[in-house]
């Protein structure tokens, strides 16, 4: 069919129907239409084709928008778009497939107009949906001039025509995970809404948006919409809306009563106040207890205008503004390397990776063509972005999004410098409790720590990068504190205590003298255990339990050792796959094994093989997408699947050992005996190659299916190591990385401690020994309820290691086993925890 002009203004051509091999025939066809029309010069399409290649042009629902890159604008004779309509779509890219293929020329920003309309379009599906159907070009052509606005212009202020009044019952207000509910339905009923509390009013589109509103419990809004089908969308989005009131009352009286618990005698470890002053809960996310005066740390989210320039000269402000970031970034890596380490600078360095994102600069460039201001388009596509991250209800990806937001605030203040005030330079000289929404890494990196003594958040999770780098500043911090935390008076007292997630307020002169004394008594100890922390980990009546420190890289062993480890129970060598992008290569493994060996002499080095999946993810191993990665190929089951990663590391581990030293091999998420034989059949056959000594082949016991069958598997595995982290994971169906269901992932509960016990006894069958190398070997009590168990070796983060000693020097072996089978008959975690110093365990 040939095309329709249309369109006074913009060379307008519409092909109905039309027809493509792919994606670069469309755009080609596009191209030559426009060649034809004499809008451009021959050799237009190769630059639309060109540009295709670095930015997607796909606009959304089913709407793409090639064009010429900037340098080729001086191909462009006349301004003019041409729309060709594929009924049956054309793949994009994978899972984007385009109806209409708006192709464009623009020597101005006359086209901009139309890109208007077509945004406008894509948020009406039964329009766009009829332009897609249609066989009249007059129909697009109409829509394409249509001037009129989705939604009647209304003042910021002013409620659309259709309205509910609604007053908020949920108890804790609107936060965030009631309010990304109301954004996602928000964004599909496809009617222009927005929330209104008194003079405030806005987009539910936007979760930074409601957010801000800052609703309490109590507060009466209006909830409007406006176009077609306002009445239906409105009533859609309120029935969401108070169908979320019984989960939010719900969740309220599940905290109001954990806080009871806490308050009351609490099971749970800490100072616990002489008097009863006021308790506000979240999740402990870095440990110790701090007092200070209350700092809130206002909003930094300033009000970002819309102030459209020319697409040529945004451009340029947005590249230098990244450029400039960059620079920046690096500046902050380094920084951060030297006073942090490596380790959590590589957060600054996954943040870096994100200003060369190309999905996020197509989006800023999509929204800039749409005729809007740098800025603005860039805050609004980082915003979308992290939006939609944090919304999937992953918390590794709310993590990103956090990130994202990170980033995007230096970028903003690059763009300009207006935007990038934070407050974080009013701290107050004492040191405080630095009460904020959320704390960005970079807030956190940068805090000066003589002025910070502790830090609560209302949002956030365990797992955050912020979280991270707390621990490693030694801040004691909870995060999820809710709302409230924001509405305390600035000035006040609080004590923030890291390891229960509990902050209390306002305490009396006796609560705060208990709070000191118990700090004090806290390093006194501190001070004692690493004073003794060279001697071996020895009950009172001569029973020895090893002690060991994972640790993945050499210049760490110095560190651990000189904690009183006696050497490496656990090196992780998915790091090493992660931290260089790409994989290491057998030369390069054998170098860093042999490093690890060197550095600790004859002390032995247990090296756990690759354990990809689940929660470490490496990219550029390209794995598919799994719906549920913890229970999918990962560890053993990823290496039986992949030689080619498998064979190298073996073939790396048994030149080290052939060179001297003593090395155990360990390998991850075993489940079963075939894959124990298969990975042990594999070592051998590598070993045999070689010609290198026989080493122990041992495995982590981390699922219950490994640990009920310990004694079939003990027959062929030389040791266990149990991982308590995956263990209970796996035992209580809990997310490890869940920040909702953090404080109930407890390695103490009997289910998870029948489980080891369980493996000791299978593993004894066969006089195997067993270690532990999970979180709960590095906690005090835990170490000495796994002694009692029968555990005979605790490997550790370095840190732990003189504290643990010092617990198992302190009493006898008889104590601890009597301990356990305390433990092992308890009905819950707290149960257990409650026999921390309780009647014949006082000494444990
Ligand atoms: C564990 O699961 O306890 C463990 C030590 O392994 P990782 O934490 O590396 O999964
Ligand atoms: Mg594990």
């Amino acid at each position: 069919m040939p095309p329709t002009p249309i369109g006074p203004t913009v060379e307008t051509l519409i092909r109905i129907d039309a027809r493509a091999a792919n994606k670069e025939d469309a755009i080609r066809q596009a191209g030559q239409l426009l060649v034809a029309a004499g809008c451009v010069v021959p050799g237009y399409e190769e630059s639309m084709i060109r540009r295709e290649q670095v930015a997607n042009t796909f606009l959304g629902s089913g709407v793409a928008i090639p064009h010429g890159t900037g340098d080729d604008k001086g191909l462009v004779r006349r301004d003019g778009i041409v729309v060709l309509q594929f009924a049956d779509g054309i793949e994009w890219n994978p899972g984007q497939v385009a109806h209409l293929v708006v192709g464009i020329a623009a020597g101005s920003d006359s086209h901009i107009a139309i890109l208007r309309r077509l945004t406008r379009l894509i948020q009406n599906e039964a329009r766009l949906r009829d332009l897609i159907g249609t066989r009249d070009p007059e129909t697009i052509a109409a829509a394409l001039r249509d001037d009129a606005p989705a939604a009647p212009a209304a003042d910021a202020a002013e409620d659309y025509p259709e309205r509910i009044e609604w007053t908020v019952d949920y108890p804790a207000g609107l936060h965030a995970r009631p309010a990304s509910v109301w954004s996602e339905s928000a964004r599909s009923v496809g009617s222009p809404l927005r929330v209104r509390h008194g003079a405030e009013a806005a987009d539910p589109r936007s979760l930074v948006a409601l957010l801000q509103l800052g609703l309490k419990a109590g507060d009466t809004i209006v909830l409007s919409a406006a176009g077609g089908n306002a009445r239906a969308a409105l009533e859609r989005f309120h029935g969401v809306v108070t169908r979320l009131t019984a989960q939010e009352k719900a969740d309220a009286a599940r905290a109001a009563e954990k806080a009871a618990a806490a308050a009351s005698k609490g099971p749970l470890k800490g100072w616990t106040p002489v008097g009863t002053p006021r308790l506000m809960t979240g999740v402990a996310a870095s440990p110790g207890l701090a007092i200070g005066r209350i700092h809130i740390l206002a909003a930094t989210e300033a009000e970002v205008a819309d102030r459209p320039v020319d697409l040529v000269a945004g451009g340029a402000l947005l590249n230098g503004a990244l450029v400039r970031t960059r620079a920046q970034m690096e500046g902050l890596i380094d920084d951060t390397t030297r006073r942090l380490g490596a380790g959590d600078a590589a957060i600054f360095v996954a943040q870096a990776g994100l200003l060369d994102d190309t999905d996020l600069i197509t989006l800023t460039c999509q929204i800039m063509v749409e005729g809007h201001g740098v800025a603005w388009s860039w805050h609004q596509a980082v915003e979308q972005m992290a939006t939609r991250l944090a919304g999937l209800g992953n918390p590794v990806l709310a993590a990103r999004a956090a990130d994202l937001r990170d980033v995007g605030r230096r970028v903003l203040a690059q763009i300009d410098p207006e935007l990038g005030t934070g407050t974080l330079g009013d701290l107050p000289e004492e040191p405080c409790i630095l009460v904020a929404g959320d704390l960005s890494p970079s807030d956190t990196a940068t805090l000066d720590i003589g002025r910070v003594a502790g830090i609560a958040t209302a949002l956030g999770g365990p797992t955050s990068h912020s979280a991270i780098l707390a621990r490693t500043l030694g801040l004691p911090s909870v995060v999820a504190g809710g709302p409230g935390l924001l509405a305390l008076p600035p000035g006040g007292t609080a004590i923030v205590d890291g390891d229960t997630g509990r902050i209390w307020l306002d305490p009396s002169e006796a609560d705060l003298e208990s709070a000191r004394a118990w700090l004090a008594e806290r390093a006194r100890l501190r001070a004692a255990e690493e004073e003794k922390r060279a001697n071996p980990a020895e009950t009172k009546d001569g029973h020895r339990v090893a002690i060991g420190a994972n640790v993945n890289r050499p210049d760490q062993v110095a560190f651990c050792l000189s904690q009183g480890a006696e050497g490496v129970g656990l090196m992780r060598t998915e790091f090493l796959f992660l931290e260089r992008g790409e994989t290491p290569s057998e030369d390069e493994q054998y170098t860093v094994y042999r490093e690890m060996m060197e550095a600790l002499g004859d002390r032995p080095l247990i090296v756990r093989t690759l354990d990809i999946g689940g929660d470490k993810q490496v990219p550029h191993l390209d794995l598919p997408h799994e719906e549920n990665p913890f229970l999918g190929v990962r560890g053993a089951r990823l290496l039986l699947r992949r030689p080619d990663l498998l064979d190298p590391q073996l073939r790396a581990l048994y030149r080290a050992a052939k060179a001297g030293g003593e090395l155990l091999i360990m390998f991850p998420m075993i489940t079963s005996l075939p894959e124990l034989i298969a990975l042990r059949q594999r070592c051998e056959a590598i070993r045999a190659e070689l010609e290198a000594p026989v080493v122990p082949v041992g495995i982590m016991v981390e699922v219950p299916a490994a640990a009920v069958q310990s004694h079939i598997l003990a027959e062929h595995a030389d040791f266990f190591s149990v991982g308590t982290n995956d263990l209970t994971q796996y035992t209580l169906a809990i997310d490890r990385q869940n920040p909702e269901l953090a404080s109930e992932a407890d390695s103490l509960h009997p289910a998870v401690l029948r489980l080891i016990a369980q493996t000791v006894e299978g593993a004894r069958r066969h006089g195997r020994w067993v270690g532990v190398c999970g979180g709960l070997a590095g906690d005090p009590f835990g170490a000495a309820l796994l002694t009692g168990i029968g555990v005979d070796e605790l490997s550790m983060t370095p840190r732990d290691v003189p504290a643990v000693k010092a617990r198992i020097r302190n009493t006898d072996l008889a104590s601890l086993r009597a301990l356990a089978a305390r433990a092992l008959e308890a009905g819950t975690p707290e149960a257990v925890r409650a026999l921390d110093g309780a009647a014949d365990g006082k000494d444990v």
